[in-house]
């Protein structure tokens, strides 16, 4: 009976769509009153039987009253404070009048305690400051009853007997009531210190995380800046146009690093301002992207761009529109392996629908994007995201666990820049993927042409130096000098690589391996005379 009952007030009451809070109050409200209906009636035919009628009245009316609350509350299925309140309000007038009726305080056997149940027991139910409320009236109240005592008369059914016994039941049920209350709210206490220190923790780790990251992404370009310039000092002529190459690349990179970071402090404080020009949207991405063909090239990814669009004049700061591409491009291509491909699409969308859409996107349910605009579409073919973990890359300096790797590349902050510029924007934003098979990011835009048009000139962009660097010279073991020790480099990263081979190339035969195991895979077929590599 009580499964068929909770399983009705599953579904027919406690609708999903509420809170959590208004949830768990309207489970508590109905838990904590409807049990003691059933068994006030079976007291009042008790108080009946014993002859104490007037008691057992006082009790019907009590229970009836509380029935009539709940009725009322499980037709209107809603309003659960209102009718909290309500229910509190009344144990205390409840008090206040049977305290009168049966004689005054010291003749009632204890009912004045029934009012210090209802506060007590709207520490369950309410903010502190509606049970400061209660409390006060409760109080109020008390000092009323004092006043009239003097003109009370006790009624005759309450013999010394009666008033003792009934005192006593009353501060039994009230010290009880007392010590459930308090034990709910010290375990919710703890609950809560236990759910905070794990939270902090979870904070701590992660920025622990975010530094050793962070710092490891300023080191790797510093020491091929730093490097680079000793080889060039050293030879000029041999190093000069590499190495200059290789230091702008990499200051490029330190560049953008910076300036996430400064985005990211000033979107945490707010004041992260948009400045909208309109232009025509179309040349802008084409200047965006192409320093990301060379980048992919670099990793022999496939770069493809598409849109049918020949002009799209609007709105749109160039700086965040910049971020916005340039993070889920760095992604794509970082997380592709070579021989993967990216196709970047671009077009208009009408009438959208966004419920329709199947990914995951992390400004769904409280936010709503305009039905016409622009959609920007970047799709991968690379490792891919599980499904549980999409929702988490948001997240600040959230990154996916990697198997083999001593260290995380990146930062972790890059895709909640583009989440927390996408809201700014007012659009939208979504997410679907497939371990092992890609990932597709689709952002959507408004368009507005409110701003003066700018024609677009040449742009001055952080990443564009970067389209101008010659390849990183492969390893061709067909050049080597049988005759020299081998070297074996294992690292990741191709500038270090070309910094470490321009400082040992002639004193070693070099070869690279690019991860662990291919670092072991080349150890046992090459048996080189020393390995060189990061832990
Ligand atoms: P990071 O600096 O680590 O790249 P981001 O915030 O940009 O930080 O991304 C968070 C995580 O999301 C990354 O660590 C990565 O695991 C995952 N991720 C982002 N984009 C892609 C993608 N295109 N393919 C696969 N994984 C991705």
């Amino acid at each position: 009976m009580k499964n068929i009952i909770e399983y009705w007030l599953e579904k027919h009451f406690f609708h999903s769509r509420e809170t959590p809070e208004i949830l768990a109050l309207k489970k508590r409200f109905l838990h904590s009153v409807v049990p003691g209906i059933p068994k006030m009636v079976l007291l009042g035919l008790l108080l009946w039987v014993l002859k104490l009628p007037t008691l057992a009245k006082g009790v019907w009316i009590f229970s009836g009253v509380e029935l009539t609350i709940i009725i009322a509350f499980i037709l209107l299925h809603q309003h659960v404070k209102f009718f909290t309140i309500i229910n509190q309000y009344f144990f205390v007038l409840f008090s206040f009048i049977g305290v009168l009726y049966f004689g005054g305080i010291l003749h009632s056997g204890g009912i004045v305690l029934v009012g210090l149940a209802g506060v007590l027991q709207s520490l369950y139910f309410l903010k502190l400051n509606q049970v400061r409320y209660i409390f006060a009236f409760y109080l109020i109240t008390v000092i009323i009853e004092a006043l009239l005592q003097p003109f009370l008369t006790p009624v005759p059914e309450i013999t010394p007997t009666v008033n003792l016994v009934f005192f006593v039941l009353h501060l039994i049920v009230v010290t009880y009531n007392l010590y459930i209350r308090l034990s709910f709210y010290i375990n919710q206490n703890i609950q809560i210190r236990k759910l905070e220190t794990q939270k902090l923790k979870e904070l701590d780790t992660l920025k622990t995380n975010f530094y050793t990251n962070i710092t490891h992404e300023f080191r790797t370009p510093l020491t091929v800046i730093l490097g680079m310039t000793n080889q060039i000092r050293s030879n000029p002529g041999k190093y000069i146009e590499k190495g200059v190459h290789l230091i702008r690349k990499n200051g490029f990179q330190l560049l953008h690093l910076v300036n996430q970071m400064l985005d990211l402090s000033k979107l945490e404080a707010k004041s992260m301002q948009v400045n909208l020009i309109q232009q025509d949207i179309i040349p802008f991405v084409r200047q965006t992207i192409e320093p990301f063909s060379y980048l992919s090239k670099e990793k022999n990814v496939a770069f493809y761009f598409h849109t049918d669009l020949e002009e799209l004049w609007m709105d749109f700061d160039s700086e965040k529109m910049e971020s916005l591409i340039g993070n889920l491009l760095t992604n794509a291509i970082k997380y592709s392996p070579s021989g993967a491909s990216i196709h970047f699409d671009v077009s208009e969308y009408s009438n959208h629908k966004f419920e329709n859409i199947t990914g995951f996107s992390p400004l769904q349910g409280n936010y709503i994007c305009a039905e016409n605009g622009l959609k920007l579409t970047i799709r991968d073919t690379g490792q891919g995201i599980s499904e549980n973990e999409l929702p988490l890359i948001f997240n600040r300096y959230y990154q996916v666990e990697k198997k083999n790797l001593p260290h995380r590349e990146g930062s972790g902050i890059g895709l909640l820049l583009v989440k927390e510029i996408v809201q700014l924007l007012n659009g939208n934003l979504f997410v679907e993927s497939e371990p092992g098979k890609g990932t597709k990011f689709s952002v959507f835009l408004p368009i507005t042409n409110e701003t003066g048009k700018t024609f677009i000139h040449e742009k001055d962009s952080e990443f564009e130096l970067i389209e101008s660097i010659p390849h990183v010279d492969k390893v061709d073991s067909g050049q080597l000098n049988k005759n020299l020790p081998s070297l074996l480099i294992i690292e990741d990263n191709d500038d270090v690589v070309t910094y470490l081979r321009s400082i040992v190339e002639t004193t070693y035969q070099v070869n690279r391996a690019k991860n662990g195991e291919e670092g072991i895979e080349m150890t046992l077929e090459l048996i080189p005379d020393i390995i060189l590599s990061d832990v």
